[in-house]
């Protein structure tokens, strides 16, 4: 007998997009355990272990009931990092309930998916990105650390075509973080650079999940 596909998923919930283009979109989120980075302003270091392991019918359950009474078309898959997992397997029983599916990632790791689209959050201190991202990701989430400098900026912007954007995302909303953002901003347009946004993390402005 086959074994059943059995991932570790931290938790499922129904939520509102707080980052990024989807800005406010209700969506489902799934977020799968462990993280291949170890970020010291990482917000859901729970992630990084435990969980439960959970067959893919047993997902698909649970996301039936939450889709039952907050309908929406859109999933997302989050972590920790959701790419350490194959969630393939996963991805291809989401599309058989036609949702668009998103995936956040730190971008280390690439594996072709049917995934709709791909944020990603390249992570200090070499804000790595798989050049494979380079046509698929939709968005680019930079948190505005303290040791975020211009020139990885550039670099990033450099590296991806000018239509995918750029947010700065401060860091946990916090003041410093969104006056440096806005520094950085300033200097990314004098220099010439397109595409670059302020980001915000809307779920904290609602306190909500
Ligand atoms: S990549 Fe994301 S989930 Fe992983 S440690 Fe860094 S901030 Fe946390």
């Amino acid at each position: 007998m086959p074994q059943p596909h059995i991932l570790k998923i931290h938790e499922i919930f129904s939520s509102v997009q707080g980052e990024g283009l989807r800005l406010g979109e209700p969506t489902l989120f799934i977020r799968l355990t462990g993280c291949n980075l170890r970020c010291p302003f990482c917000d859901t270091r729970s992630a990084w272990d435990g969980g439960k392991e959970l067959a893919i019918p047993q997902i698909i359950g649970q996301v039936r009931k939450l889709r039952k009474r907050f309908f929406t078309d859109w999933i997302c898959l989050t972590g920790g990092e959701p790419l350490l997992q194959n969630i393939r397997p996963l991805t291809e029983a989401l599309k058989n309930m036609n949702f668009h599916i998103q995936v956040e990632t730190n971008a280390t790791l690439f594996k072709p998916l049917p995934v709709d689209w791909y944020t990603i959050s390249p992570k200090p201190e070499l804000h790595f990105a798989h050049p494979k991202f380079r046509k698929t990701a939709k968005e680019i989430k930079i948190v505005v650390t303290r040791g975020l400098t211009l020139d990885i900026i550039q670099r990033l912007r450099s590296e991806f075509p000018v239509q995918i954007p750029i947010f700065l995302q401060p860091q946990s909303m916090k003041k410093w973080s969104m006056d440096l953002a806005q520094k950085l901003l300033r200097q990314s347009i004098a220099i010439g650079l397109k595409n670059i946004r302020l980001g915000i993390q809307l779920h904290r402005i609602y306190n909500i999940r």
